[in-house]
Order: structure tokens, then sequence, then C-alpha cells
């Protein structure tokens, strides 16, 4: 029985291609410096699979940056401004387009399907000349053979690559990027040649658009593709590979109708429905790679039903044509439990990173084909056992308050206008109310501060010191600019989702858990395994300190459940929804207490409420229903007169305005730098909402400090189609990773261009 992984991290157990791309980029060391520390993770990703005994080991699923940038370089399809000349493309002309240089721009990025991995959006057209202008494939092929390793080389497919592209600039709307599937094939075959050339037996096309809702014509691309790749591709052994979600039926028929692929891989995890597929038919003599150990999470598998699973779908297509394999590639987890000695030891039991994932595949395999290691599958089914008992993840009380919120649907009495009257009553607002999204600069010395009292190497006298000190310091710079609504500036946060994790129940931090985000960049999710409370108050102390130095309102700030939830890995013994009830309930009564302690303007940020959007439509109703419920469970019970805020940093809401309504906070503010007149429709929706609106009036993300002139036109745009009584003037985000010297002027031009505009009301 084999075993098969869909793709491997590649930042390294201790994040060393972040380290050796940061160093490159920063000229601090060599092209070469950087290709040896990436060949020798790749060596050692490789070699570790193949001791753990996987049979089909990918290749090409390492990247100095991204797999659709990689596969960008491999057709040649760099965009004329990047001054590509023809031949391989070196890290010059890859980087730039990654990262833009001194004198051209980045490439767009965007999230890959629902994860938090971003790819870089090819840019095509009917003018690209795709040419073969990378053979890293095949490079990394050889790479591994040479060290004994045979693979299989992955290759982003050719539909789902031209599915995930946009077209070029000028590009008119109505050009079709499926029209450039034949002129991409002939590079395709190129590759393939020279990876049999090589000695491939497999190659791996990944092919997830296959999940998406997909029209007629795209998945007649898919026929069309295939069919044409037919003749090349013979000799070879094809797998053709799905994940994120089930396969819709019209798309399974497409595929296991593909005359040219061997075997087919499926996501078991999170695609349930996949599986009623393939006991309703799969076609015969075709080999099933089955993805039952999940790439999106940090749980160990529970190996004993997967063994089911597996055993039933053994009985469908044969025991020598099943192949145990992940849900989809590990990039989407953290590295390996080695590096956690810290953890707890019964937690850390529960959990398996890319390389425990691994061996699981593997132990699957293993135990199909009649060799179950006993020990592994009881220490398993122990650990499994430990985590259904454990108190430490259940809590009655919690468990039994999630249960009782179903029945209502938790809004606040009055209306919105009349709540804004009452608040507007006690806070006596300007119109054009200026403020800001929460954090201040955050100093190097200040991060020291944090770190050092973390390590307890600073005391909590001097830390309190020092903290409000800072806070004293934003204070009176809100005041001096006549800042309307003020906030404490965040000093005490690391991060906004960590900070409350810490000092929640129910969450776990590791030391190393890192996950790609995007290019060097990576993120360090919390684990939640148990029932979410609050055992004391989190933010009160700060918050009332901030407002007792000042008469102007404090915001108090929190992160919203949805946000929580959807920035870190959730336990999987439960519908997420349940989890995110129990945060918001955790979050209410933060609320409840900032209020009591008399904060009259409280944020709860929910900077990741889309991005929990599934990828089909038809999921999304059941998500946003349950994600605008938790927002408004945790702020349902505050007075009339408490003004409740809500941040969000994406601009493109357009499609899910209605839920945004439904939250109903009584202002939102939202990042708007980039996409004005999308924004435009949302604000007439605004307009009858009659909430408050913040659309950011400069984009915090650049060292650029507009002018007054610039702010005050942008938000006269904004009063054409907005009454100017909910208009809100305000960055586009929270200002952490800004420095006072952009921060200061830049707030002042904001409150100039507010208060010039006020005069003419
Ligand atoms: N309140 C947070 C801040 O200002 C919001 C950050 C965010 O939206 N990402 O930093
Ligand atoms: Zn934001």
């Amino acid at each position: 029985m084999a075993s098969h992984v869909v793709g491997y991290p590649r930042m390294g157990p201790k994040r060393e291609l972040k380290f050796a791309l940061e160093s490159f980029w920063d000229g601090k060391s060599s092209a070469e410096d950087l290709q040896n520390v990436a060949a020798e993770l790749r060596s050692s990703i490789w070699k570790q699979m193949s001791d753990a005994g996987i049979k089909f080991i990918p290749s090409n699923t390492f990247s100095c940056y991204d797999q659709v940038l990689d596969t960008t370089a491999m057709l040649g399809a760099v965009p004329p401004r990047y001054g590509w000349n023809g031949g391989e493309i070196g890290f010059d002309v890859y980087f730039s387009m990654a990262r833009g240089n001194a004198s051209v721009p980045a490439m767009e990025m965007t999230k890959w399907f629902d994860t938090n991995y971003h790819y870089i959006v090819p840019e095509l057209g009917p003018e690209v000349n795709f040419s073969y202008a990378s053979h890293k494939a095949v490079i990394e092929y050889k790479e591994a053979k040479a060290l004994g390793v045979d693979t299989v080389p992955v290759l982003v497919g050719p539909v789902s690559y031209l599915l995930l592209s946009k077209p070029a600039k000028g590009v008119e709307k109505s050009f079709s990027l499926l029209s450039l599937i034949d002129k991409i094939l002939p590079v395709y075959q190129e590759v393939v040649a020279e990876l049999k050339a090589a000695g491939a037996t497999w190659i791996q096309f990944d092919e997830p658009k296959l999940v998406m809702d997909l029209g007629a014509h795209e998945l007649q691309a898919f026929t069309h593709a295939y069919s044409a790749l037919e003749a090349s591709l013979s000799g070879l052994n094809v797998l053709i590979e799905t994940y994120f979600a089930d396969v819709p039926v019209e798309a399974y028929k497409t595929l296991i109708s593909l005359k040219c692929v061997t075997g087919f891989g499926f996501d078991l995890v999170r695609g349930t429905k996949t599986l009623d597929l393939i006991k309703g038919g799969f076609p015969s003599g075709k080999y099933l790679f089955a993805g039952v150990v999940d790439g999106r999470n940090i749980w160990a598998n529970d190996l004993a039903s997967s063994l089911s699973v597996l055993h039933a779908l053994e009985g469908i297509v044969g025991k020598d044509k099943l192949v145990v394999s992940t849900s989809c590639s590990l990039l989407h987890t953290a590295v390996d439990l080695v590096n956690e000695p810290k953890l707890d030891k019964e937690i850390k039991s529960w959990l398996a990173f890319a390389a425990q994932k691994v061996v699981e595949v593997n132990a699957l395999a293993k135990a199909l084909s009649g060799q179950k290691d006993g020990a592994f599958f009881s220490a398993n089914a122990a650990a499994q056992a430990s985590r259904k008992s454990s108190p430490r993840v259940t809590n009655e009380a919690v468990q039994q308050a999630a249960a009782a919120l179903k029945g209502s649907d938790h809004r606040r009495a009055t209306n919105v206008s009349d709540r804004l009257d009452a608040q507007q009553k006690k806070l006596n607002l300007p119109i054009l109310p200026t403020t800001t999204i929460g954090s201040f600069p955050q100093t190097l010395e200040l991060r020291r501060v944090r770190r050092e009292y973390k390590a307890k190497k600073v005391s909590e006298e001097d830390y309190v010191e020092a903290i409000k000190k800072e806070i004293n310091k934003v204070v009176k710079l809100q005041e001096e600019l006549d800042i309307d609504v003020l906030v404490h500036g965040e000093p005490e946060r690391n991060d906004m989702v960590e900070y409350f994790g810490e000092q929640l129940s129910g969450f776990a931090f590791t030391a190393n858990g890192w996950v790609q985000s995007y290019g060097s960049r990576c993120v360090k999710p919390p684990i939640i395994y148990g029932d979410v409370s609050r055992p004391k108050a989190m933010t009160v102390f700060w918050s009332s300190l901030a407002q007792s130095m000042t008469k102007r309102p404090m915001k108090g700030m929190l992160t919203g459940p949805v946000t929580i939830l959807n920035w870190s890995f959730v336990r999987n013994d439960q519908p997420r929804f349940e989890t995110c009830y129990q945060i918001a309930l955790a979050i209410k009564d933060e609320v409840e207490d900032l209020e009591k302690a008399g904060i009259t303007v409280i944020q709860i940020d929910e900077a990741a409420l889309r991005e929990g959007l599934p990828l089909r439509k038809s999921e999304h109703a059941f998500y946003l229903n349950w994600a605008v419920h938790s927002f408004r469970i945790t702020n349902c019970g505050v007075e009339d007169s408490t003004q409740i805020h809500t941040h969000m940093c994406y601009s493109n809401f357009n499609d899910i305005i209605h839920s945004i309504i439904d939250m109903d906070a009584d202002v939102i503010t939202i990042e708007n730098s980039r996409s004005d007149e999308k924004l435009l429709s949302v604000f007439r929706e605004g307009v009858k909402y009659g909430a408050g609106i913040g659309p950011g009036v400069y984009d915090i993300h650049s060292p650029r400090i507009p002018s007054e002139e610039e702010i005050a036109d942008r938000v006269e745009k904004m009063l054409a189609v907005l009454e100017c009584n909910i208009l809100w003037v305000n960055p586009d985000c929270g200002l952490k990773t800004r420095k006072y010297a952009e921060v200061k002027p830049a707030l002042s031009n904001m409150v100039a261009a507010a208060k010039r505009l006020r005069t003419k009301f």
C-alpha cells in the first residue's frame, strides 16, 4: 500500500528560508548563499519523507517565493514592465515580480483559496508570448534523483493556472483567460518531455480550481487541456490533485473521464461529499489518492477512524489502487513539533505538524498493507481518548451558554439611528468626527519592554509604568492634534489575536509553529484546543487608565470573535461556529465590563471576517449568518448610548454588504485606499443603513504623507454620495507599522482637512 504527500512547507523548521531570503534581499548575502540554504532545505525534506517510507514524494513544491509565480516563470509570462529579455529567469526578474524594485511595483498578490497563503497573480493578455523560461521543475527533479530520491514532480495545472490569473492592464474586460490554453500547453509539453527524459515516472498536476463553482465552459477547458496533453503524457503516470473542498458532481464527472489520468487526489477531510461520489462510481484501474491526513490543521489524525474510511475505499478501488495521502499540501500547517519543547505534554500529544503528518500517512499505508505499527496506533488512540475526556478541553458551563445562544439572534433593541442620537447626546461630537483605528507606532524600545516583561526580566511595576507612559504620550499627542475620539495606542499588544488568546482559556501558543503567509512572511496562529472562557477582564485596566488621562471619549479596543477564530488553528472536534460563539461570549463579557468602567465607545475589530468566507457560494450564507451573529452577540447587551465601532481591513465587500449591515454596528471603519469606486456602491447602501461609516481617508500601508488638500478632496468625494452626518474621518488601518515622523504630519493634515470641510456645513 502506497503513501503520498501533496506538498511540504518550504520555510524550514526554524524559518531558515525566511532569514536566507531577507538577508539576500538586504544585500547581506549572495545568491549562492540563498541557493545553498534552499538546496539544504529541499534535501532534508526529501530525506525525511524517504526515511519515513513515503512512496510518492513531491518535488518542485519548494519555492523561493510562490509556486504560482514559479509557474509564471516557467511559462515566461513576465509582464513587460520588468524588462525581461528572454533566457532563463533568474532571481533578479523573479524577485522583481514578487516584490517590485526601485522603479517598478510588484505584481498583485492575493489569497490562495481560503487559506492564509497568498500567491502572485499572473497578468495575462493576448499579447503574451509564452516560452519555456524556468527549468526549475526539471532541475529539482534531477536534484532529488542525484540524492537517491525518485520524486513526483508537481506542476500547477494549466487550467487552474489560467483561472487563477487576471487580465493584464489594458486588456479588454471581455478577454477570456482560458483562450490562452493552447498557447501555454506547448510549454507544459516541453516540461513533461524533459521530465520524462530525466526519468520521471509520475507527474502531479495540482488543479485545485476543480473544487470551485465552475461553469460548463471552464470544465470543458479541463477536458480540452488534458486531451491535448495526452500524447506527450503517454508513458507517464499522471496524478491530478484537488484540494480544499469537495469536488462538485459535474467537476467530478469531468475529472474521472480524463483519459490520460492515472490517479485522482481528493481532500477527504474537507471534502466528505467527495467520498459519496467515489462510492457512487470510480473508474476501474485508476489510482485513488485519498487525502485523509489534514494539511490545514495541526491536529493529530484519528488513525482508527481514517483507517476505517480507507478500508471502505479499498473495497471500491481495489487494494493496489489506493494511496494514502494528505488532504492538501502541508504548506498550510506548522513544520515540526520537535521544536516545541515548552508545549504542555498532554496538548502536544494531540498535535501533529507537517513532519508528524508525514509519519501518520505512512503509518496508515502500512496498516492497510497488514503491517500495522501497534504501538503507534495505540499511542494515537490514547491521545485521541485523552483529548475527548480531558477537563482542559471541556467546560460544561461554556458549552451550555453557547448552546443556549441558538434560539435568539441577539440584536440591540433600538434601531441604529435612535442609538446614534442617544450616543450623540453623550458624546457631543462635531460633524465629520476624527478618529484612528487603534494602534500607534511601536518603537523598538516599546517592543523591548514587552519582550523583557514576558521573559520576566522587567518587573510588573516597571512594565506598567512604561506602558502607562506610552499611553500618556499617545493621548497627549491626539489631544494636541485635536482628534475627537481617542485610542490608547495598543502598546501592550504584540498582535491583535495573540493578546486576547493569551488571556483566554482554551488557547495554546507555540514557539515555532510558523506558517507561510507570503514570500518570507510567516504567521504563528494560536491553537484553540478547548472551550473558550475569560477568566478575568483583559483590557479594562488599560482602557480605564487611558480614559482617566483625557476628557475626550477613549475607545475600548477589542478583537472580534470571527477574527480571533479565522487567525487561529481551530479545534476540529466541534463545528467552527460553536467555537466562534464561545469566543463571542468571552468578548461580550469584556464589552460589558468596559461599559461598566465608563468606556462609552468600544471598537470590536473584525479584520478577518471576510477571509473566512467559504470557497463555494452555496456555503456563504451559512457562514455569514453565524459570523455576523457572533459579532452581534458581543455587543447586544450594551446601552443605546454606548457606541459600538467595528473595523475591517479590506475594501472589496460589495458581495457581503448585507451581512455587514446586519452586524448592526454603530460605526464601521474600513480600508478604502485601493478601490474608491467600488466603495461608492457600498456607501449608497450605507446611506440607507444610517450607521456611521469611516472609509479610510489615507493609506497607512505606505510611508507617504498625504497632504491636507488630498485628504479634503477625498472626503469631499465621499460626501458626494454620503450624508455628512454619518461620515467619519480616519486612516484606513492601525498605525503600528508606521513611524511617528509619518504619523504626526499625516494625522495633522487629516484633522485640518476635516475642520476645513466642517466650515462648509
Ligand atoms: N485595532 C487594530 C490596530 O489598529 C486593527 C488592526 C487591523 O485591522 N489589522 O492595529
Ligand atoms: Zn485594518
